[in-house]
């Protein structure tokens, strides 16, 4: 490689990405006086809410807290319509604080990274992109997301099909339109079950191909009123408090029983009243949900109840009632989900009993049939935590890929899942062992985009040149990150959190289980006691 030498191309800081995280974390740099380039390999920012632009695509977190809270005016500007809102609502909402705080002008759009080697002599990573630029810069700081990989299944005769087929995750940004066609939707995790409600409405027919029956609980949407959105701004700094100490960001903590404390009646009552509030009620109703068997499978019988008592045609129920731990793959709310089931141009495939065999020029073609199809929808998620991360050629000390030192997944190894050993002077946000994907994102988001931006204020002021996590204080992070997920139900199922939905990845559960505001907690410790378990140069 050819280091640049090319003054222009000399920055602060190179960030990754330019959605929640980049934007922030460009702002926070900027703030500091860092000179600093973001790449993007879209046309615009957003991050997922650029690329995931499906029928039915909306945040689950309710949206007054699924925002940036750093920015008092910020948060009084923006008025959000209703608790869940749609993508593009939400994209404007990005477009909207990337405008304010003038942050396109630094931002490279329509460019990937392709590479970031450390080079020891200069202590300054090089940062090499498709369109084959050369940046050097003093920090290296991933904002890709944890779910920005897609997976299609590699599924014979893929290229076959004559029809049209789009992933939930690239979807195109013209208007896509079902009427009048036969549309199949494969995979039922929280992108097909928030599109196939929108796409039964549209299409002539519509055919859910499952592998894994989901346990989903209605959203129960709304429309804000105004006096809400007043209140809620008048409560900002309460807000903004809240959201940093509770256990994933929100506004809200478990519930302080056990699900086994509470009688039959009482415990019906209160899974009811959750039910109808909608959203994460139920999931936040008890305080050991996640760890106790018992317990859990108690309140799934609620959940698949309500999934027998909705869809009509009992077989069809049967089919969509799921077995496993409830929360142990990604919770879902849902509009109008299992309604759809009782319409008369839905159908649904068990692809678990009879397996996809091939996609052919007109559909699909499982062990028992052949469905004719004018579009396909794969709806089949990410290579989440280190999919995205391993697509880029990141290479820390003695040209180690990160990669090779997390074997492949295998033996994924951070401290805080900020930072790993080998890789000085980067910084993963949201990484793999922080808590990311279990909280809020945006409140995970800032928290960490804080604390690098003190952190590098802090190596600035001390003139710290290499900054780097130690082998034993990754040692033991990874160790506590483990032995939190084995207590839990989390890693008895399989999940794209566990890996087990892409072939041949490792297994592991690569999330801190400890809890946002703990997390938080222990963050702040370690810079307080001097940035403890860090070496510094
Ligand atoms: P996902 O949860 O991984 O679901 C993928 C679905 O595709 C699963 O039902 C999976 O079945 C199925 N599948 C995968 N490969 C298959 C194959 N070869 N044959 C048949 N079925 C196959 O992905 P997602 O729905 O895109 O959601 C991913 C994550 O993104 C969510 O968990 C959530 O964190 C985030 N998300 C959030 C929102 C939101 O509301 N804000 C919306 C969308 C996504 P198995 O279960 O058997 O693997």
């Amino acid at each position: 490689m050819v280091y640049s030498q090319d003054p222009q191309n000399q920055v602060d800081a190179v960030v990754l990405g330019a959605g929640f995280s980049g934007l922030y974390m460009l702002y926070r740099l900027r703030e500091a006086g860092l000179s600093t380039r973001v790449f993007e390999a879209a046309d615009g920012v957003g991050g997922v809410w650029y690329w995931n632009r499906y029928p039915g695509a909306r945040c689950d977190s309710e949206s007054v807290y699924y925002n940036y809270t750093f920015s008092e005016e910020l948060f009084k500007e923006w008025s959000w319509s209703s608790r869940y809102p749609e993508q593009p609502e939400i994209l404007r909402y990005l477009n909207y604080v990337a405008d304010k705080f003038e942050l396109k002008p630094d931002i490279t759009f329509n460019t990937r990274v392709m590479s970031a080697v450390y080079d020891e002599a200069s202590n300054r990573w090089q940062v090499e992109t498709d369109t084959g630029e050369t940046v050097s810069a003093k920090y290296f700081i991933t904002g890709i997301g944890c779910i920005s990989s897609a997976n299609v299944p590699n599924i014979k005769g893929l290229n076959d099909f004559e029809g049209q087929a789009y992933h939930t995750g690239h979807w195109p940004h013209e208007k896509v339109d079902f009427t009048g066609k036969r549309v199949g939707v494969i995979g039922t995790g929280s992108s097909g079950i928030q599109s196939i409600p929108v796409i039964a409405k549209e299409a002539a027919h519509l055919t859910v191909f499952q592998r894994t029956p989901q346990y989903s609980v209605p959203a129960q949407n709304y429309t804000y009123t105004k006096e809400f959105v007043e209140e809620v701004k008048d409560n900002y700094s309460e807000i903004r408090r809240q959201m940093q100490e509770t256990v994933a960001g929100l506004r809200f903590e478990f519930g302080e029983q056990s699900v086994l404390d509470d009688s039959p009646e009482v415990r019906r009552q209160k899974l009811q009243e959750g039910w109808e509030k909608g959203g994460w009620e139920i999931l936040f109703t008890y305080n050991d949900l996640l760890a106790n068997e018992e317990g859990n499978e108690l309140v799934a019988a609620f959940i698949r109840e309500k999934i027998q008592e909705i869809v009509d045609d009992p077989e069809t129920a049967n089919k969509l009632t799921p077995d496993h731990f409830y929360g142990t793959k990604r919770a879902i709310v849902d509009t109008d989900y299992f309604e759809t089931y009782n319409r008369d141009n839905v159908r649904l495939v068990d692809v678990k009993a009879s397996p996809i065999e091939a996609i052919t020029p007109k559909g699909i073609r499982t062990e028992d049939n052949e469905y004719e199809l004018d579009a396909i929808v794969f709806a089949t998620g990410f290579d989440g935590m280190t999919g995205s991360l391993f697509k880029i050629d990141i290479r820390g000390k003695n040209g180690v890929t990160l990669k090779e030192k997390w074997e492949n997944g295998a033996q994924t190894r951070t401290y805080l899942g900020l930072t790993t050993a080998g890789f000085p002077n980067m910084f993963m946000l949201t990484g793999p062992e922080s808590p990311s994907v279990l909280g809020n994102m945006p409140a995970t988001i800032e928290q960490h985009v804080e604390w690098v931006s003190d952190c590098i204020n802090h190596l600035r002021e001390n003139k710290v040149d290499i900054f780097e996590a130690e082998s034993q204080a990754e040692e033991e992070w990874s160790a506590h990150c483990k032995e939190l997920a084995d207590a839990t139900l989390y890693t008895k199922t399989d999940s794209w959190y566990t890996g087990a939905n892409i072939a041949g990845k490792a297994r592991g559960f690569p999330i801190y289980v400890g809890g946002y505001g703990a997390y938080r907690e222990i963050c702040d410790d370690v810079a307080a006691n001097g940035y403890k378990g860090f070496s510094f140069k």
